[in-house]
């Protein structure tokens, strides 16, 4: 298995602090969900756990099992075997879902042992499948006029198909409907394993009722402030953020 650790984490963006000290432990076979208010930084711990450029970690850590993932270039991050879904995946033009897909899987596969053509092509018709994805998307160039909930199930069929260790999905939910948000609940339900992990971030409970998480956290103006299990994110639902505040002490 393998272990995301989080450590202290502070980020800025141009120079204004958005973390301000995050502390997570994601281990493969655990599902985390992140909630938290707008703006409350948890966008910005995705893209610094994937290395945007723009978020600068100006001190704490991430390793995965034990390897400063900080020092890793971006693509070094999905070889380790790390997987972002993004809020807003960014479209290529000029490169087919297919081949951005195998050439992703290959280059986490050893130089000489790439994936077999035909075997490629069985597993993303199986994926596709599974996932009630229009065949043709194969062969649209990556995300290019994808509607919101075609992207989001796109980035599952990479998920599934990437053998990723850890999962980072944020807010994956949003924008779907009722159906659309069953398949890809769906998708990360297949992924459950000990060989998996994911930190799931959402905004809302709604993608909660279909995927279970072993543990809830809450972000508040940069920080993790509270966790707990899934009975918390139910909490959080009937009641909002209010009373978390209220408790800690919190000002806007
Ligand atoms: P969340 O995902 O919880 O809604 P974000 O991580 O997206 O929050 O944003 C946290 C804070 O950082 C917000 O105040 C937001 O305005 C700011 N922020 C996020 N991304 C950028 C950016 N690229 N440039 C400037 N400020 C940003
Ligand atoms: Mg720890
Ligand atoms: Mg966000």
């Amino acid at each position: 298995g393998s272990v995301l650790e989080i450590k202290d984490l502070h980020v800025s963006i141009e120079d204004k602090e958005i973390l301000k000290g995050v502390n997570l432990t994601i281990k493969s076979g655990e599902f985390h969900a992140v909630m938290g208010p707008n703006g409350t930084g948890k966008s910005t711990l995705a893209s610094a756990i994937m290395g945007h450029p723009k978020y600068e970690v100006t001190s704490g850590s991430i390793t995965l099992d034990g390897e400063d993932v900080l020092e890793m270039e971006v693509d070094e991050r999905a070889r380790a075997g790390l997987f972002l879904a993004m809020q807003y995946p960014s479209e290529i033009s000029g490169v087919t879902n297919s081949d951005f897909l195998r050439s992703s899987i290959n280059a986490r596969r050893a130089e000489g042992d790439e994936i077999p053509l035909m075997k490629f092509i069985k597993e993303m018709d199986e994926a596709m499948d599974f996932l009630e994805m229009d065949k043709n998307m194969a062969q649209r160039y990556l995300n290019e006029g994808f509607s919101g909930g075609e992207k989001k199930r796109n980035e599952i069929l990479q998920l599934l198909m990437m053998k990723a260790e850890i999962g980072i999905l944020d807010e994956i939910d949003s924008g779907l409907d009722i159906d659309a948000l069953k398949v890809v609940a769906k998708g990360i339900n297949k992924l459950r394993d000990e060989n998996f992990g994911c930190l799931i971030i959402t905004h809302y409970q709604r993608l909660l009722n279909y995927i279970e998480p072993d543990f809830v956290h809450v972000m508040m103006q940069g920080r993790v402030v509270k966790s707990g299990g899934s009975e918390l994110s139910k909490r959080l639902e009937a009641e909002g953020y209010d009373w978390i505040k209220q408790e800690l002490n919190i000002q806007d």
